[in-house]
């Protein structure tokens, strides 16, 4: 078989060259052992978690290296893509901090080894389907979808592996006549990889992430292009991450079957195999056993899920980076106000079954988050969560930044600081009663005789001053404690609580009920002093009046 001849006679347009490639994608300029890699998803609408992980993996491999990290659509499969999906992936990663240096932009590509969308690189992946016929590792395959279905169930019926191989590759060395004829008919054709690997053999092979492994030859004639001379992922992935100068392909392990055959193509093209890098699933527990998370069960496998709970970026970044790195939170524990981006991250901490996400520890990683906020930065979050999901309580907090800023400051700063919130979903329930319009009328129950509790409460408004300090506004409620009978000393009341009404705890709960409906506040003094003078006195007003 005259291989040049049937690749001339496949691919006549093609006339750029492999070597005129190789210079117009030139080695990049970085410095020695910097990590060039790329994110490549597919654009079906869809962001997921597992996209973070491969995406946060990626960009601190490149980054803390001083290389390159570039965004690659990979839109090969039309059937899939839906529209508007490459906005929704690339705002949806810059939301989650994932800054690419080059590719797929909202403005266009950039960068100077695009195009970065693999439909427009048709014509590169041509010039390489070319020279593997020329070479005699490719060719035309012309079987139906009925003739492949019918080689599937043979091979069932006979126990045999399915697939494109020895005997079942009937394209595999067909004269160019029969080729010819194929092609005057107008018929269509796969172009197939001609494999020359054995089940009977392996090989060893590292990944950063699995580790060593031994891995079996494929013996799969593969499709490179489809019928519409689309190429498969693994032919497009083989020639992009060459031209591009990838140098780690950081990926998920779904595609570990395949990487054998990955292997062939890079050598069949000439091309140096890069580092690969495979990202085990993210897990959960389900009832007493692991499972992968699931598109259909499970909503916290999209991200669009943590924007709308509330749960801010930097949190979902450090739980993941939790996650990934064991040694992540006792840095963190060390390191408690230190910029994320200054923990060394190490891909080979990754497990290589796979991380076992645990939502209460996301909850958890999340309140430490936020409790290390600024006020000022917790108001802004806050408040810009809150306008696009809950627009009410948005209005609220946007009409008076100060008066929202102080009450979200409550706790802030301190060694130990509040962890109230662990999502801005929280926030209403934790500091809506400051709002008047959230605030719930108290329930002050039955324990207490209602002419006692408004009695506490006249007492309190008749020495009231917004001016005392919290040591003599405290004074002041164990006064009216022990004027009324109840008592302060704790110890007296547990030892005989018969001698008592009730103690300084009851006469609090009375006044925190009255001010913020509420039997659980942050300090109420300093809550009083945030609502100011007239509200305070108002709340107390409202509350004596329906004690009746
Ligand atoms: N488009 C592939 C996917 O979405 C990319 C895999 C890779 O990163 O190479 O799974």
């Amino acid at each position: 078989m005259d291989y040049q001849a049937l690749a001339d006679l496949l691919f006549p347009d093609v006339t750029d060259t492999p070597e005129a490639l190789e210079e117009r994608f030139p080695a990049r300029q970085v410095p020695e052992g910097a990590v060039v890699t790329r994110m490549a998803p597919s654009p079906t609408g869809f962001v997921h978690l597992g996209n973070l992980v491969q995406g946060l993996t990626s960009e601190r491999m490149a980054h803390q290296s001083g290389g390159v990290l570039f965004l690659r659509v990979e839109d090969t499969d039309a059937k899939r893509e839906v529209p508007g999906a490459v906005e929704v992936l690339i705002n949806t990663l810059k939301h989650y901090g994932i800054c690419f240096d080059e590719g797929a932009t909202m403005e266009g590509d950039k960068g100077i080894y695009g195009p970065y969308h693999q439909r427009q690189r048709a014509s590169i992946y041509h010039v390489y389907a070319k020279k593997l016929v020329a070479q005699g590792q490719a060719y035309p395959c012309f079987c139906t979808e009925e003739e492949l279905a019918a080689m599937r169930e043979t091979q069932e019926a006979n126990k045999e592996n399915t697939g494109y191989y020895g005997k079942y590759a009937v394209w595999r060395d067909r004269s160019m006549e029969d080729i010819q004829a194929q092609l005057d008919a107008g018929n269509p054709w796969v172009l197939r990889f001609r494999s020359t690997g054995s089940i009977e053999h392996q090989f060893k092979f590292d990944d950063l992430v699995k580790g060593k492994l031994t891995i079996t030859e494929n013996d799969i004639d593969h499709v490179l292009l489809k019928s519409d001379s689309i190429p498969t992922y693994h032919f497009a992935h083989a020639v992009d991450d060459h031209l591009m100068r990838t140098t780690h392909v950081v990926r998920g392990d779904e595609w570990l079957p395949t990487l054998p055959f990955h292997i062939q193509l890079f050598q069949a093209l000439g091309f140096k195999l890069p580092k690969y890098v495979h990202i085990g699933p993210l897990m959960k527990m389900d009832g007493t056993s692991k499972r992968k998370l699931s598109k259909r069960k499970d909503p916290e496998l999209a991200l669009t899920y943590y924007k709308a709970e509330g749960f801010p970026v930097a949190a979902v970044y450090e739980y993941i980076m939790t996650l990934l790195n064991s040694n992540f939170e006792d840095w963190r524990r060390a390191n408690p106000d230190a910029p994320v981006d200054s923990f060394k991250f190490n891909p080979k901490k990754l497990n290589p079954a796979g991380s076992l996400f645990d939502y209460a520890k996301l909850v958890d990683v999340s309140k430490n988050v936020i409790s290390r906020m600024s006020a000022e930065k917790v108001y802004s979050l806050l408040t810009e969560w809150a306008q696009e999901y809950d627009p009410d309580f948005g209005s609220k907090l946007a009409a008076d930044p100060e008066f929202a800023t102080r009450i979200l400051a409550i706790g802030r700063g301190g060694k130990k600081p509040r962890k109230d919130l662990a999502v801005w979903k929280d926030a209403k329930e934790y500091m809506g009663f400051f709002y008047d319009g959230y605030l719930e009328k108290p329930d002050f129950g039955t324990a207490f005789d209602k002419a006692v509790i408004a009695d506490v409460l006249n007492r309190f408004l008749a020495s009231f001053d917004i001016g005392d300090d919290a040591n003599t506004w405290f004074e002041k409620v164990k006064a009216i404690t022990n004027e009324i009978g109840f008592t302060t000393d704790m110890k007296a009341y547990k030892a005989d609580p018969s001698a008592f009404l009730g103690t300084v705890a009851d006469v609090s709960t009375f006044i925190r009920l009255a001010v913020t409906g509420k039997t659980n506040s942050p300090d109420l003094y300093t809550v009083m002093q945030i609502l100011g003078k007239d509200r305070t006195i108002s709340r107390i007003q409202a509350a004596i009046a329906q004690l009746g």
